[in-house]
Parts: C-alpha cells; sequence; structure tokens
C-alpha cells in the first residue's frame, strides 16, 4: 500500500546519487514522495519550502539512492544451509532436492521462508525483487510480499525435463544398478518432483495475474533452456508476447550447461535460444557465465539483459563472469543475488563489492567497472530488464524506491572528501548502514527497524518451523539421494574433457 495521496514524505541527504544523467549528485538534496512515486527531486532548502506539511526522514548525516533491484533471485534456495551444503551446480541441485516439506506445514513454511528471506534483501536496500520460484503455493508466498510491501516481480518457474542430469530421465535411470533403480520407482525423486505440466502452468500462471496482476508484476520463468523442450520454450516466449509480459530464465550458468548444449544441440545455449527466436529486448537471463564471443555478440544485439549473481557463481563453482567484458560488448547487466548471497544473508551490498573486485584482472591494463556503472546494473538496468522504465532513477515520475544510508556511520571514521561517493557506496555500504528502504513510496523500513512486519517474530517462528521439518525429514530419501550422487556425478565425467576452455576462454577458474 503507498501512503494516502494527501501525506507526502521528503527524504533529506547530504548527497542524493540519482543515477539521473542530469543531476548526478545533489548535495544538501531531498527526494519528495507523493503516493508511490517521485513528485519530485532538489535542493533541500527548496523542496522543504514547497512541501512545508511532509513528513521529513533523513537529515545532513545521510546519502539516498534509488533502491536496488534483485534481478535474479530464489527465496526458496536462500538458507542453503537447511537445504544442501555447498557443490557444483549439478550436485547441488540434486542435493536439495531431498528437503521435503510435509504439506501440512507448507503454507506456513512458504510464507515465512518467502518473508523472512525478503526482510533480508530490504535490510541490504533491495526494494524491488524478481523472484523466481518453485513451489506451488504461489498464495503464500504472494502473501509475504503484500506483508512486508516489498515491489516484487513475480517469476513462477516451469521444468518438465531432464531432472537427475541433462539427459532424458529414462535413459539416465536406466543405466542405474537394478536395486537403486527399484528404489526410484515412482518415488518421483530429484526435480522430476517439480515438473509442471505446461498447460497447467499457463492456467496458474493467467490466474495469478488476474488475482494479483493490480499489485505485482508476473514474468514467465522457464527454468532453463536444458529443463524445458523447445516447444515449450517457443510458447511460453509466445505467451509473454501475447501478455505483454518480460521472460526471464537461466543461462549459461554452469560449464555442464554449456557442455548440454554443445552435444544436444550443436549451439550453446544462448545460440539455441536465439535461434529458436527467444531472445529479445523483454528477456533476461540469471547467471551468464559461460557464453562466447558470439553469444555476447547475439546477446547485446537482442536488447537481453544478463543478471550477474557473483557469490552464488563461486559458492556452486560455476565461475566468474566478465560482465566487464559484457558491459564493453554493448550487453546490459544487472546484479542479483541468487538463491545464496555471500553469507547466506542474501545482502546486495556484499553481491555488489564482490561483482566490482572480481572484474579486476592482474597487471596495469587491468579491467574494472566504473562504480557509477556497478550502480546502475544495480538499479537502473534492473529495472529495465522488466521493462520498467520508470524505476531505478530518483527523479520525477519515477518509482519511489529509494534506500537511505547512514553516511556518518559508514565513513567512519573517515572518508577523503574528495573521493567519488558512488566508489564509496560501493566499497563500504553494509546492511547494517542501511536505516530506511522505501518501496513504492511505503516505508519498509526506518532507522534500521522494519516497520511493516514484525520481523523478530518472523525469524522466531521460521526457526521453530525449521526444527519440525528437520524432524520430519526421512532418511531413507536421504539415503537414496546420497546413492544416486556418484551416479549423477559419474555422468558428467566424459564432459569436463569437452574443449570449452580454449573456445570458451572468458572463464579464468
Ligand atoms: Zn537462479
Amino acid at each position: 500500500m503507498a501512503l494516502p495521496a494527501t501525506e507526502r514524505l521528503l527524504v533529506r541527504a547530504a548527497k542524493v546519487l540519482t543515477l539521473d544523467e542530469r543531476h548526478p549528485v545533489i548535495a544538501d538534496g531531498a527526494v519528495l514522495v507523493e503516493g508511490a512515486s517521485i513528485a519530485a527531486v532538489g535542493a533541500y532548502p527548496e523542496m522543504r519550502r514547497a512541501a512545508p506539511e511532509a513528513r521529513e526522514i533523513g537529515g545532513s548525516a545521510h546519502w539516498l539512492l534509488p533502491g536496488f533491484v534483485n534481478a535474479h533471485y530464489h527465496n526458496w534456495r536462500t538458507f542453503s544451509m537447511g537445504a544442501a551444503p555447498d557443490a557444483p551446480l549439478e550436485q547441488f541441485l540434486l542435493r536439495t532436492s531431498g528437503f521435503e516439506i510435509p504439506a501440512a506445514l507448507d503454507a506456513e513454511f512458504q510464507y515465512l521462508n518467502t518473508l523472512v528471506s525478503a526482510i533480508q534483501l530490504v535490510r541490504a536496500g533491495v526494494a524491488c525483487t524478481l523472484d523466481m520460484t518453485l513451489t506451488t503455493d504461489h498464495r503464500s508466498m504472494l502473501r509475504a510480499y503484500a506483508d512486508l510491501g516489498l515491489d516484487v516481480i513475480y517469476a513462477p518457474t516451469t521444468r518438465t525435463q531432464l531432472g537427475y542430469v541433462y539427459a532424458p530421465d529414462a535413459e539416465f535411470v536406466a543405466t542405474l544398478p537394478s536395486a537403486l533403480r527399484a528404489r526410484i520407482d515412482g518415488q518421483g525423486l530429484a526435480l522430476t518432483a517439480s515438473y509442471v505440466d505446461p498447460d497447467r502452468y499457463e492456467r496458474e500462471w493467467l490466474d495469478l495475474k488476474a488475482e494479483f496482476g493490480g499489485a505485482v508484476q508476473f514474468a514467465l520463468a522457464p527454468d532453463g533452456p536444458e529443463w524445458c523442450t523447445e516447444t515449450e520454450l517457443r510458447r511460453w516466449r509466445a505467451v509473454a508476447e501475447r501478455e505483454s509480459a518480460c521472460l526471464h530464465l537461466h543461462n549459461s550458468e554452469s560449464p555442464m550447461e554449456l557442455q548440454w548444449a554443445l552435444k544436444t544441440r550443436g549451439q550453446t545455449m544462448t545460440e539455441y535460444l536465439g535461434a529458436i527466436g527467444v531472445l529479445g529486448p523483454m528477456v533476461s537471463c540469471g547467471h551468464g557465465v559461460w557464453y562466447s564471443q558470439h553469444d555476447i555478440e547475439l546477446l547485446a544485439a537482442a536488447g537481453v539483459t544478463t543478471v550477474h549473481c557473483p557469490s552464488s557463481n563461486l559458492r556452486l563453482s560455476n565461475g566468474i563472469a566478465p560482465v566487464a567484458d559484457y558491459a564493453a560488448g554493448g550487453m546490459k547487466v544487472a546484479i542479483g543475488t541468487d538463491g545464496q548471497g555471500f553469507s547466506d544473508t542474501s545482502d546486495y551490498l556484499e553481491e555488489l563489492r564482490l561483482a566490482d573486485l572480481l572484474q579486476r584482472t592482474p597487471g596495469p591494463a587491468t579491467r574494472t567497472l566504473a562504480p557509477r556503472t556497478l550502480l546502475e546494473m544495480a538499479t537502473v538496468n534492473g529495472a529495465r530488464a522488466f521493462g520498467r522504465e520508470r524505476t531505478g532513477t530518483l527523479a520525477a515520475g519515477s518509482a519511489a524506491n529509494l534506500v537511505l544510508l547512514d553516511a556518518e556511520r559508514m565513513t567512519r571514521p573517515y572518508a577523503w572528501p574528495g573521493h567519488d561517493p558512488h566508489a564509496v557506496v560501493v566499497q563500504r555500504a553494509r546492511a547494517e548502514h542501511v536505516d530506511a528502504v522505501i518501496s513504492r513510496g511505503r516505508v519498509l523500513m526506518e532507522r534500521g527497524q522494519v516497520l511493516t512486519v514484525d520481523a523478530t517474530d518472523a525469524e522466531r517462528r521460521l526457526r521453530d518451523l525449521y526444527q519440525s521439518i528437520w524432524r520430519s525429514q526421512s532418511s531413507q530419501r536421504q539415503a537414496l539421494i546420497d546413492a544416486l550422487e556418484p551416479h549423477v556425478m559419474g555422468f558428467y565425467e566424459s564432459w569436463v574433457d569437452l574443449p570449452t576452455t580454449p573456445r570458451y576462454g572468458y572463464n579464468r577458474l
């Protein structure tokens, strides 16, 4: 819910980093918020005079920026410590399938997990997030976002194949020892359990949009090129077009995914997506670690955004995406925390800092990203990836998504006044410096306290719920996953020698 039209909010800061071309940094500035939008941006004294009745937050010890856009995220795996330990992507996906939520606890779990995860995002300055969700209890998750008040781009995912490894399920299962095969039979194990019939997916997506579309933006989200058939990928692109919706998917996250595309299509994943007509300006891809030079050109020409998830790429052993090269090649790049950030806290500010540092190649000709460019990736680019032209800058008419930092604490004990403030934010801002977050005009957090929900109570309830879920886990299921793991990893053994590195030499790990 936005502010009542009659109540206006004046957000004051010693520096307003607008990320707007016309006035990049305003000293002793302010932003006037009316309803869900920014009414005006300018020097504080004038703005105060123009809106004498407006409630004021912030002050001369604060800096103000557009709220961050988390452009690739899954609330589900945020608590990876509760589901599966770090491992290469394909092993991690198998391990997460060992985690089962009893049906009776599902609605409460989905609500609380979404809420507590989203609170973590807000605490690090996120004012808008994509959520690519796997489970089908969408209403509980949407209720969590509504209660917190966070601007969400909601993207239910769909997948229908390759649940164990990057080969047809029946083909892989046939290679298993007969005793193991008998144990799997009929269990719907691994990610086969999350398959959704395409007709049902489309029906549910349309129902959700009809019910919640007034308040929430919906995106189509085929999970990735390998997990949907070609017919389905073409279909979701057509539905997105028909519904004027965006399409978001994983692309070229792991080296094994690239190998799958080369082996089965004779093309990279991106070439495949291009050849079947999926690419376009309303399309965004999570990760994009394993692109070829040709992929970069294709994505730049098609106007596709790649969402960089540096911590996740490291944690799941996928490598380092050279996004400075992508940006230099004309590709749009945004930032996301994926399902598990650097410290299991979905801390967007840590993600940003890591995104910056990982681009620095050794030597005097080092590759870097300008701090302002990085902040644009975190705001404007994330918004535009989802067709939002009026989110991500501080300008009159933009969505009132803002983050207010306690600059006095952020710059303790001192900061050289000559520093570019964009660089100071990238290098020094931590979640503990986030004072206020405003999402579509609603103040979600102020003076470091979440205002819209009881965060402490939600965290306690989620912790208690996890205790019950852990107690209910079936050791049989876990034993089966443990037995399957060597076969799943063995499947890829012959793949690692394919000529990935010489031909796709962008990844230096
Ligand atoms: Zn992801």
